[in-house]
Formats: structure tokens, sequence, C-alpha cells
């Protein structure tokens, strides 16, 4: 018998990803250093997601790559050739805010064909267009509506067909989830991750949420400062962060001097009888439980006023309340070395 494989049309807005690099790229204002000395290499149909708290320089380096910024000195590169002086118009980047930005006396559709408009892409191809647009974030039907009667997520999908809708080859995202509720969230990070996965462009993404950078990110390059101060895939910078600032920054740890040590790799025994051998330990007091399902999260205070914590799967006996004093321990092998250096790049 003949196996029959169905073959996927690819979508027609797929287009080849651009390369983008940063080199030693800078901005300051009066006497501030928003961006210090940035260098990125971004792969063409890379998933890139810059993170960093508040104030650290993401919005500025994602502003100086769309051209909105003009860097105070260093480049911009687009596949090879220096874009730095290029207006954003030129550049050709898909750009999603935090805010929608949609223009509310338009149409869905309207909004959608907007860069097509500008771009006097002829009426027949704008109408099929915007239909694929619409369709490959879920908002076929909609295309009469005003973004006053769409709920946050459905505007922020036509933001995301309206930044796609032309083919960019780089489509860059500033927080684009922020303002929306935890369960959709969650629900457009796989619209996103998908888009992603189905267009081929390099997404350059902005959060300050870490659970969001590790779920859609091919690496992570973490801000601080107006610095990069790591950059690596999520898994390596979890397992193997470079320093207390990541390691504090991106997941849990309890700090030692000179090492970190993940919760889901700390035990907690009540007596020194059961602590497993050749583990090493620290005393602590327990200063909360809390139960999730899945798992419980000991909050845990050390002798030294630092703050740790353990998570435990479920079904792990355990008897400690707060206040309860416990010896916390883990094997050797898993405890990370880092440095306390804050601006050391990985
Ligand atoms: P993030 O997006 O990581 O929160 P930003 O890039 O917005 O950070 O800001 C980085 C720093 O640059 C902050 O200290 C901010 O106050 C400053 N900054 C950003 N834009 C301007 C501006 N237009 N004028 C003066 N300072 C600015
Ligand atoms: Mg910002």
């Amino acid at each position: 018998m003949k196996l029959q494989t169905a073959v996927p049309e690819a979508p027609a807005l797929r287009t080849r990803g651009g390369r983008v690099e940063l080199v030693q790229l800078c901005k300051t204002y009066g006497g501030n250093t928003a961006v210090d000395s940035i260098d990125l290499r971004i792969e063409p149909g890379e998933f890139l997601t810059l993170l960093g708290p508040s104030g650290s320089g993401k919005t500025t380096t994602l502003n100086m790559i769309v051209g909105f910024t003009e860097p105070t000195s260093g480049s911009v590169e687009l596949n090879g050739r220096d874009i730095s002086r290029m207006p954003p118009n030129k550049r050709d980047f898909g750009m999603v805010f935090q805010n929608y930005a949609l223009f509310p006396h338009m149409t869905v559709a309207q909004n959608v064909a907007f860069p097509l408009r500008e771009r006097k892409v002829p009426a027949g191809e704008i109408t099929r267009r915007v239909g694929e647009a619409l369709d490959l974030v879920d908002l076929a039907g909609m295309d009469g509506r005003r973004p006053h009667e769409l709920s946050g997520g459905q505007q922020q999908r036509v933001a995301l067909a309206r930044a796609v809708v032309f083919s960019p080859s780089v489509l860059l995202l500033d927080e684009p989830l922020s303002a929306l509720d935890r369960k959709l969230r969650q629900s457009l990070q796989r619209e996103i991750k998908r888009l992603h996965d189905e267009l081929g462009l390099t997404f350059v993404f902005v959060t300050h949420d870490q659970d969001e950078a590790m779920t859609l990110s091919d690496r992570i390059a973490i801000f601080n400062e107006g610095r990069i101060v790591a950059l690596g895939t999520p898994t390596d910078l979890y397992h193997r962060p470079p320093t207390t600032f990541v390691a504090r920054f991106l997941g849990e740890s309890n700090v030692f001097d000179g090492f970190v040590v993940r919760p889901e790799r700390m035990a907690v025994v009540v007596d020194s009888a059961s602590v497993p051998p050749g583990a090493n330990t620290a005393p602590a007091t327990v200063t909360d439980v809390s139960f999730y399902g899945t798992y419980s999260r000991i909050e845990l205070a050390f002798g030294d006023d630092s703050i740790g914590c353990a998570v435990l799967p479920v079904g792990t006996p355990s008897t400690v309340e707060p206040g309860t004093a416990v010896i916390a321990c883990w094997r050797p092998e898993d405890q990370v070395p880092v440095s306390t250096e804050k601006g050391t790049t990985s």
C-alpha cells in the first residue's frame, strides 16, 4: 500500500529571517548611559529575548534596532550591512508594542492593510494578504470590527497580523503580553511561538518576565544597567548561571559563597541522621510552605540571613511547617560555581 503524506503548504507570508548584529552599540541621554557598548549577533530565524529589570536598556536597544532611536555610537547591521542611519520605514521590520497601538477609527482589516497601503501594494493583493494574516492569528471573520469591539488578546492578535503582513525579515516585540492577564498571556505565548515557527522570521522579544523568556526563547540576553551580562539558551542559563545576578534573576536560587543551588536540587531534613551520605548541608529555618499541586515550595532562612527555597515534588513526605529548624542538603555536584560580579558576560 502506498503511504500518502500531506505536504503542508508554506504560508506566503513566510520569509527568510534576517541576521541582526549590534556592534559596540551605545546610547546616552545627557550624562546617563541607557545602553552601554552592546555586542550581539542575532541569527536568521532565531527567537532571541532581551530579559532584564525595568530601566536596564531593553526598549532603548529595540528602538535602535528598529530605527526609532539613533545610536550615540556603534552600529546596527542587517545581513552584514550597516543600517544605523537608515530610517525605520526603509528597514522594513515588523514591530509590536505593549499597548497594541491600533488605529481606533479603522476596522481590523483596515488596520492590518495599513502597512501594505503605505507600500502601495495592489488592492487585490492587499485583500489576499490581509485574509492570510488574519487566518494566521485566528481572527478570520473579525475583519469588520473596530478595536474597541475586541478583547485585549484579540487586539494584540490584530497588532501581530499588522506587523507580519508585509513579510518583514525581522519582528520586534516590546513586552507585547505585559498588559494581559495570566491565562491570556499563556495562550498568546503559544500563538507567538507558533507564529515564529511557521513564518521563519527572526524574532527579537523584550520581556521582564523570566518564565515568558524561558518558555519562548532560543536564546536569552540578560540585561542589567545597560549591558548584556549573560547570553545563552534558557537551559544553559538556568543550570549554569555565570553570576549571582543571573542566578537570582532567572529562576529561584539558594545563593552561598561562590556557588548556587537550584531549589529542585535542595532537600530538607529535620535531623542529622537523615542527611544523605556525602551531601553538603546548611542549617536553616522554614519560613513558609506553599502547596502548588504538582509540588510544594519551602522557603528557607539560612543562618547568615540569606533567603532560599526548596521545591519538593508532590508525594515527598515532609512534615515541616513554618518555624521548623531543618538541615538543607544537596549533592556537591549540584552546586554551581558563580561569580559575584554583575557585569560579567558569559
Ligand atoms: P527598559 O526597557 O529595560 O525598562 P529603557 O530602555 O526604557 O529600559 O530605559 C533605559 C534607561 O534609559 C532608563 O534609565 C531610562 O530612564 C533611560 N531613558 C530611556 N529613554 C529615555 C529618553 N528618551 N530620555 C532620557 N532617558 C531615557
Ligand atoms: Mg521597556
